[in-house]
């Protein structure tokens, strides 16, 4: 699409756009009396309307039904993981039975981890990418010490090249062909969360494969961002939140993907719990865990209703925009972003874009490195109304979401971020 440098351009797209009334679906909260100009769906996504009304029932069968709501509520809380499988295997590709509700998402990474690091004498070690989020640092440092082993001759953290600033595709290829004689595991942020790199998730899993190892990937920046597709791929294992770009509520409950080829496999090793037992039998109470078939094996502990009930608030959105479609604004959206950062003249003395220039590479978040007056920049965006996102020691990272977001408000950023600037 060809661009134009204006507020009536900007307004021209949002009212051709097609998703435009989802944004009326969301509540935009106000700083000094207006809208504020929201960029961190990549945080907290923003809150549907109809969120309250699914918590509500649930608070109301609570109130009348007590512990019989667990059979004759309206969405009966026995059952209640269920209620989010369609929504979300549609999300990240995958058949129902290979995803699961449960737990937030450094312990779903946990639990995968337990099953699928499995390290042997020859085989052991783990390659990721470099700066990787802590928490993900923290779960596969940690987990590596529990098997007796040292983090350092085991992982191996792959970084940009030199003067660059994201990973080649063929670089981590040629990365896990290498090690493939002493690898165990590859696991990627399917999005980076720092730069907003999308990684190639496709050729990584075949050459992890390929190289005899098993292929995991943390969607926390990727779902409900990015078209995924875990099942056809082949990847083995995914975890993800849902407070992001899935727009559940803070500490919303988060998911895990097992492909269904290790699923319905009862004897690998995990940790268990009396959720993940048979259904039928899961109240006999009796000595001996049978998992269930499928993700639903690996849940340790009751769903949380209350958290879930907004989850599928969310879900319904997702049902009826559809990936395709979000995907589709959301390319333009964020390079329309990009378009007007790369008009401001000699930007280059003071900021340059992390996240990969082509839209295949990158979801919807833009990483400004600032060069220059990266904190002043930044101070200006609160005060007009701005919520977007400060890294230290030096990137802004602005993520317009096509649920919610419009053209103006990228126009309206951008010429507050060109005001601040000069
Ligand atoms: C947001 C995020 C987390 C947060 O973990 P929680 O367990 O949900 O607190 C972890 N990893 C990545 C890559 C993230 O983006």
């Amino acid at each position: 699409m060809k661009f134009e440098n204006s507020l009536e351009f900007a307004k021209g797209l949002d009212q051709a756009d097609p998703l435009k009334v989802f944004r009326t679906q969301f509540h935009i909260p106000q700083v000094k009396g207006k809208p504020c100009l929201y960029f961190t769906g990549n945080s907290l996504g923003l809150e549907p309307k109809s969120t309250r009304k699914w918590v509500n029932e649930e608070l109301d069968d609570w109130a009348s039904l007590a512990v019989e709501g667990h059979f004759h509520s309206r969405r009966p809380w026995l059952y209640y993981h269920k209620f989010t499988k369609q929504g979300l295997a549609k999300l990240v590709g995958a058949r129902p039975s290979e995803v699961v509700a449960m737990n937030h998402l450094t312990v779903n990474l946990h639990l995968m981890l337990t099953s699928f690091y499995r390290p042997t004498k020859e085989r052991f070690k783990i390659i990721t990418e470099a700066g990787a989020f802590s928490s993900d640092q923290y779960a596969l440092e940690s987990q590596i010490k529990l098997h007796g082993l040292d983090p350092s001759d085991t992982l191996i953290e792959l970084m940009p090249r030199k003067g660059e600033h994201t990973l080649r595709t063929a670089d981590i290829l040629g990365a896990i062909e290498r090690n493939s004689d002493q690898l165990s595991l590859v696991i990627f942020g399917a999005v980076q969360y720092y730069t907003g790199q999308f990684f190639d998730m496709k050729a990584i899993t075949r050459a992890g494969h390929r190289a005899g190892a098993i292929v995991g990937f943390d969607l926390a920046h990727a779902a409900g961002n990015v078209p995924l597709s875990l099942h056809t791929h082949g990847v083995d294992f995914a975890v993800w939140c849902s407070y992001k770009y899935l727009n559940s509520g803070p500490g919303g409950v988060a998911g895990a993907f097992i492909h269904e080829r290790h699923g319905n496999n009862p004897g690998l090793i995990r940790l268990a719990g009396w959720w993940g037992h048979q259904e039928k039998a899961r109240f006999q109470m009796k000595k001996g865990f049978m998992p269930m078939p499928g993700a639903d094996g690996w849940q340790l502990s009751n769903f949380p209703v209350l958290s879930g009930s907004a989850l599928l608030a969310a879900l319904e959105i997702f049902n009826d925009a559809g990936m395709a479609a979000l995907r589709k604004k959301s390319q333009v959206l964020t390079g329309y972003l990009e378009f007007l950062l790369r008009s401001i003249s000699s930007h280059e003395e003071y900021f340059s874009i992390l996240t990969p220039p082509s839209p295949s590479e990158r979801g919807c978040q833009l990483s400004i490195l600032m060069l220059k007056k990266g904190k002043k920049v930044f101070a200006r965006l609160t005060e007009e109304g701005v919520i977007a996102d400060w890294r230290e020691p030096d990137v802004i990272r602005v993520a317009p979401v096509p649920l919610y977001n419009t053209f103006v408000d990228v126009f309206k950023f951008y010429s507050i971020f060109k005001k601040a600037l000069l």
